[in-house]
């Protein structure tokens, strides 16, 4: 059997010298999930090879002689993952198989262009469908979606995988090796599974479920140690933890930071957290301890009033108390915001901007919000998309109509907070008044910034032409 995966990217790589440098638009890093997938069934099948176009080109000849191509799509990729399957369909024999966040929550529409949807994790599922698959039996297992006689037919729901214990061979990337050499990838490494929050817009828990799962310290350890090795001597020598809530099991959290603690590993750690993380004294000094140097919080939004609408568990004032005590341990805080609330009206760019700067946030990420299928926040607001169906625009992008806002004005204040926020000014201040990594990422976040904000300024007259159209 000659399995590959693929994950598509809507900005496919294309060697530049700005890949040396600068974050290239978007982040390019191919994600875990695909990888450690592949780990598991190189454990009984020999050929197997991962494509992500974040990091390289896809050999289409090696894809084309493949009995079974797997493609992991995320809702921004989905339209370039379907385009990708139907340039195989027309050029091999192989079976295209959709995975993934996206083809989980939306695989009525995935199906349409691949013979079979695997929802879920597929550590477990992936291993006994190929055996299926090559045995020439019908893989009808719980998780699997195909199409028979024109009708969508479901095998039932997913299960979770018992053991997460595995560690990616980040050689069954193609490219990733020679890549990982460059400061804009950060390694990687996902610990837990999961959260056991319930907020609106969030596709994670909406596809996998509220249970948080986890990995056995040792393993995550181990996991460290692989992807530090696998990277090299870095400009940069941080490793993103890209758990969505790590500190959902305090207990296991704590066994997960004695035992990096312990492992000896020299080495910075970025993560990201809910504000609770903020009060706890014992986890930010240990936090410390284990080489962390900041904390990603998922702030998301400045108002009470969106905390309540979109079932996010958070205040103002309790955000504001976090981010203080966080920085008082000596840990830097970078925010994940989110515009295009139905209660955010115009000036929002500049009063993200003015918390961002008097507060001391060293990073931002701001997307507008968009809608996966599947989460509360699609259902609610699915009659206001701009264009049903056309995801590639979901990468922070505006994507809806807001109640108080147009289109337009959405993006515009996106671009604003991002203008100000990275302004030249600030470039300077972080040039001759940070130091190290703090220093090198307001950089490399400036450069990216201004990538992200042109490619969004392109697109105003499209989302003013909407505008128009709508009244
Ligand atoms: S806290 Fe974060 S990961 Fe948890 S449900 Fe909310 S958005 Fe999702």
């Amino acid at each position: 059997m000659k399995i590959r995966f693929i994950e598509p990217g809507n900005l496919p790589y294309r060697p530049s010298p700005k890949n040396l440098y600068v974050y290239d638009k978007y982040i390019r890093t191919p994600s875990n999930g695909i990888i450690t997938l592949a780990t598991i069934l190189k454990r009984e099948w020999d050929d197997v090879l991962c494509y992500s176009e974040s990091i390289s080109k896809i050999i289409w000849q090696d894809i084309y002689d493949a009995d079974i191509v797997f493609i992991s799509i995320f809702t921004f990729s989905a339209n370039r993952g379907y385009e990708l399957a139907q340039q195989i369909r027309a050029n091999s024999r192989a079976l295209i198989v959709f995975g993934g966040l996206h083809a989980t929550l939306a695989y009525r529409e995935a199906i349409e262009y691949g013979d079979y949807v695997t929802r879920g994790e597929g550590d477990e599922l992936l291993p006994e469908f190929v055996r299926r698959i090559e045995r020439g039996e019908l893989p009808e297992l719980p998780g699997v979606v195909c199409r028979r006689d024109g009708e969508i037919v479901s095998f039932g729901e997913p299960v979770p995988p018992r053991s997460l214990d595995v560690v990616p061979d980040r050689a069954l990337m193609y490219n990733f090796r020679k890549m990982a050499r460059r400061s804009t990838i950060w390694p990687q490494v996902h610990a837990s599974r999961s959260c056991p929050h319930n907020c609106d817009y969030c596709a994670l828990v909406a596809a996998f479920g509220r249970v948080v799962r986890t990995r056995s310290p040792q393993n995550v350890v181990e996991d460290i140690r692989a992807a530090v090795d696998f990277f090299g001597k870095r400009m940069l020598n941080i490793l993103w933890i890209t758990d969505d809530n790590f500190f959902a099991d305090r207990k296991w959290a704590v066994e997960t930071l004695n035992a990096i603690i312990e492992s000896g590993i020299k080495y910075s750690f970025t993560i990201q957290a809910r504000y609770e993380v903020g009060f706890d004294d014992d986890m930010l000094e240990l936090l410390k301890k284990a080489g962390f140097e900041e904390l990603a919080l998922g702030i998301e939004f400045l108002e009470d009033e969106s905390f309540e609408n979109y079932h996010k568990k958070s205040t103002y004032s309790e955000i504001l108390r976090s981010v203080r005590n966080i920085q008082s341990h000596g840990l830097r805080t970078r925010g994940l915001f989110i515009f295009g609330a139905d209660n955010h009206t115009p000036g929002i760019g500049k009063r993200l901007a003015d918390f961002v700067i008097k507060n001391n946030i060293s990073g931002v990420l701001i997307q507008s919000m968009y809608f996966v299928p599947g989460t509360p926040v699609y259902e609610t607001h699915k009659d206001s998309l701009i264009d049903q169906g056309n995801w590639s625009r979901c990468t922070g992008k505006a994507v809806h109509y807001p109640k108080n806002m147009t289109p337009a004005q959405l993006q515009r204040e996106v671009i604003e907070a991002s203008r100000l926020i990275y302004s030249r000014r600030r470039l300077i201040q972080a040039i001759f008044g940070k130091r190290g990594s703090e220093r090198i990422l307001f950089i490399g976040e400036y450069f990216w910034q201004k990538e992200v904000r042109r490619d969004m300024k392109r697109e105003l007259p499209y989302l003013e032409s909407l505008t128009t159209e709508k009244a």
